[in-house]
């Protein structure tokens, strides 16, 4: 039998209903490629055995007739999401030996559509991050090496780096400023972030609640709409869930992109960005225009305020989110001479340094002196942002921009300096924001050899267009590289 690793998730769908392979097949097939791929680091915890006992299950469901959506494919699930009796860390300390006693809505659903899961994959802790260097599991590796290894991206590093090194066929990730389209533009795979309320976020460990949203990443545009098909939908779990049906997402993918208004923005060309980021930017437009699409300029004038915007918004949710890390009811606990020295010990032990750094820039910006000129300026701004999309979906669809303004960088290179790090995030935020679909898709190798992805932002509920433009995007950059397996 060939190598059931290299397959997509939609042909390895296909292979087991056609009879090719087993469920039980493909997947111990995958848990030899993780055990191989140990070097990366990508998980947290496995779930080798539990993935057999899953794989049997779904032969034995097919033997009788019953197909879900996602019918015995190894998957990863970010350590993020809550997952009933297995170890859940957010890469944290703090959690401790925590086994939640329920599941997250969306591994939920796709348990329900047939997932067979591998286990939970490495992040940096509580999503804060853009390289995985925060995980207090350790860093991910990125599969894509030059000279020296590379991070992942962040936050969802194991979910990529996973993906990229053939070792899940697809992942969950969670995408808060930027940590599923982030990490995908750094592997080589595609990822997308939905329209805010689209995914729940019942059991899925809070970061910044009013930006976070579970996603997929995936190996192809097609296998991120199988994915996000599944882990969508509405839950009464979740008071921001959307009650809306799914859009036709995986035909979207193939439909024509003729007459679309692909929309450039002129801010998202920044001081220090790559000329050959620049280059693939403008090759991408060139490519929307044979694919049909008619190109046009458009101003989203308060982009320059995003970054700081995020970067007192996220804190300001995650201050308030991991309040309630106290060592009282769960998760790790360091004992000290009376109530108020407990949680202090706790909570200095069990939060690494760029989880302490976001409480306090947090609790800062909402304390009494500091609320309005800094919290309630940063909600004003959010607002223009929003605003800003709106005007400029007057005259396109959709919008291409890169995904990042670096290719992968190395293991290192920016943990030491958070504003350089934040950067990362200038092109990915503003989705959050303004609670707006966005895709990396992978478009180009630079001159290393390593990724480099492009990004479609779409309107609030219009994946059906991302989709398409994705997929039309996806195949005129044709990108079939892959790393090297030097982890082998
Ligand atoms: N890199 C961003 C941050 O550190 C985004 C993280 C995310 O999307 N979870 O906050």
């Amino acid at each position: 039998m060939s190598d059931l690793t290299q397959l997509t998730l939609e042909s390895a769908l296909g292979g087991m209903a056609a009879g090719d392979f087993t469920s039980e097949e493909i997947t111990i097939a995958h848990i030899d490629a993780c055990m191989e791929a140990a070097d990366l680091n990508a998980f947290i915890t496995n779930t080798f055995e539990l993935a057999i006992d899953q794989a049997k299950a779904s032969d034995a469901r097919r033997a009788k007739g019953a197909v879900g959506k996602l019918e015995g494919a190894p998957l990863g699930v970010k350590d993020l999401f809550c997952t009933e009796g297995v170890k859940t860390t957010a890469a944290s300390q703090i959690l401790g030996d925590f086994k939640p006693p329920y599941e997250s809505s969306v591994t939920t659903n796709m348990k329900a559509d047939g997932m067979v899961m591998l286990g939970k994959l490495n992040l940096d802790e509580f999503a804060m991050g853009s390289s995985n260097e925060t995980s207090s599991y350790g860093n991910v590796v990125n599969p894509w090496k030059k000279n020296e290894e590379l991070v992942p991206g962040g936050s969802s590093g194991g979910s990529a780096a996973a993906v990229a090194a053939d070792i899940c066929l697809g992942a969950t990730a969670t995408d808060t400023g930027g940590s599923i389209r982030q990490p995908a533009s750094f592997t080589g795979t595609v990822g997308i972030k939905p329209t805010y309320g689209r995914c729940s976020r019942f059991g899925i460990v809070a970061f910044a609640s009013s930006l976070d949203q579970a996603g997929p990443i995936a190996k192809t545009v097609k296998d991120s709409a199988i994915l996000l098909d599944s882990m969508a939908g509405y839950d009464p779990k979740d008071s921001t869930s959307l009650n809306v049906d799914n859009g036709d997402w995986i035909a979207s993918c193939e439909k024509s992109i003729k007459g679309m208004r692909i929309g450039i923005p002129k801010e998202y060309t920044v001081d220090g960005m790559p000329a050959e980021i620049q280059s693939l930017w403008d090759q991408g437009v060139e490519w929307m225009k044979d694919a049909g699409a008619e190109i046009v300029p458009v101003s989203l004038p308060h982009t320059k305020y995003a970054l700081p915007a995020y970067y007192i918004v996220a804190p300001a949710e995650a201050s308030s989110n991991l309040a309630r890390y106290d060592g009282m009811r769960y998760g790790a606990r360091v004992d000290g001479e009376n109530l108020n020295d407990t949680y202090e010990r706790t909570r200095a032990a069990g939060f690494g340094p760029e989880v302490q750094r976001r409480i306090m820039i947090g609790t800062y910006v909402l304390s009494a002196g500091y609320y309005d000129a800094y919290y309630l300026r940063a909600q004003k701004v959010r607002t223009r942002i929003a605003e800003d999309f709106k005007n400029a979906w007057e005259s396109c669809d959709a919008l291409l921009t890169p995904t990042c303004p670096s290719a992968p960088f190395a293991i290192g290179r920016k943990v030491n300096d958070p504003i350089t790090m934040y950067l990362n995030d200038i092109f990915t935020v503003t989705a959050n924001l303004a609670g707006l679909p966005g895709i990396s898709v992978p478009a180009a190798l630079d001159k290393n050899g390593l990724p480099l992805g492009l990004q479609i932002i779409g309107k609030a509920l219009d994946e059906d267009t991302v989709f398409a433009a994705a997929g039309a995007l996806e195949k005129a950059a044709n990108f079939t590289a892959k790393p090297e397996k030097w982890w082998t």
